[in-house]
Formats: C-alpha cells, sequence, structure tokens
C-alpha cells in the first residue's frame, strides 16, 4: 500500500465525486473531510469528495491571485491605455485607501499610467480601466492551467 500523507499546511486540490476540480483547500480543511469520511485522499495534494457537491462549499484560496495570473487574464496589456511594455501591477483602489489583492482591484498598467494614478481613487484622474477586472469565469480550472504541482496538473482539461 502507498502511504498518502496530507500536510495540514500544504494547499489540496478538492475532486468532486465525478473526479472534475472543485476547489482548493487547505490541508487542515482537507484532513477534517477525511477524518468525516467525507472524502478520499487520492494524493498528497489531491482529495475527492463521496457525495456530488453543487456549489463550491467553502471559499476559493484562489480570491487572491498571483501576478502571473493578472498578467495572463489580461493579456500582457496596459489596461488603461493599451500598452504591451513597462508592465506592472496596479491597484485600481490603491492600498493605502482599503484596496485589497483581489481579482477585482489588480490589473496590469504600463509603468507611467501606473505613475500618472499614483495613490489617487480612477475618478479623480479621468483614466478609464478597458475593461472591468473580474476574476476568470472558471477560476479553478485557471488556478490548475498555471499550477506547478504536477499532481494537479492532470485534471485539468
Ligand atoms: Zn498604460
Amino acid at each position: 500500500m502507498i502511504s498518502l500523507k496530507i500536510r495540514p499546511n500544504s494547499t489540496i486540490l478538492v475532486l468532486n465525486s465525478s473526479y472534475e476540480p472543485l476547489n482548493i483547500t487547505s490541508g487542515k480543511r482537507a484532513i477534517v473531510l477525511l477524518l468525516k469520511e467525507k472524502a478520499q485522499i487520492l494524493s498528497n495534494r489531491v482529495i475527492r469528495l463521496l457525495n456530488y457537491v453543487k456549489i463550491p462549499f467553502s471559499k476559493i484560496i484562489a480570491n487572491k491571485p498571483s501576478r502571473a495570473m493578472i498578467y495572463k487574464r489580461d493579456n500582457d496589456t496596459c489596461q488603461y491605455c493599451g500598452a504591451t511594455t513597462r508592465l506592472t501591477i496596479d491597484h485600481v483602489i490603491p492600498r493605502c485607501r482599503g484596496g485589497q489583492d483581489t481579482w477585482e482591484n489588480l490589473v496590469v498598467a504600463c509603468s507611467s499610467c501606473n505613475t500618472k494614478k499614483g495613490n489617487t481613487l480612477l475618478e479623480q484622474t479621468g483614466m478609464k480601466l478597458t475593461r472591468v477586472p473580474k476574476a476568470p469565469h472558471n477560476k479553478i480550472q485557471f488556478v490548475l492551467k498555471e499550477t506547478k504541482i504536477p499532481e494537479w496538473k492532470e485534471y485539468t482539461f
């Protein structure tokens, strides 16, 4: 028998009973699901729910996207002027005004737009976003495509 072990501090991919990726959760939560016999372990980084779930049951960790994910979503294009060089990540609502590191608040901006905007709110600058920043439609697939965890890659499609 292969010994499988979930580490409490790792991130675990949760599959629906249909093997469809559902969510990413903490190792701690995964262990609870295993102990309650609500899930089975497929690998050290993957569990599968025994009962089919229609809606994701817990908050998706990926609501805090990586910089690479923001660049990819925005097609490496400044979301203010369309430039494709000297790119940075801009907080639409500046961090000093309570803006968060979320899909809805991070956009790709060229360094001149970023400097121009500074720590002001959009309304005060006259600058406009070319589109409203949103989380990708299927967040989990987006995350899985970008993952470096080999055990997760086989569940992307
Ligand atoms: Zn720009």
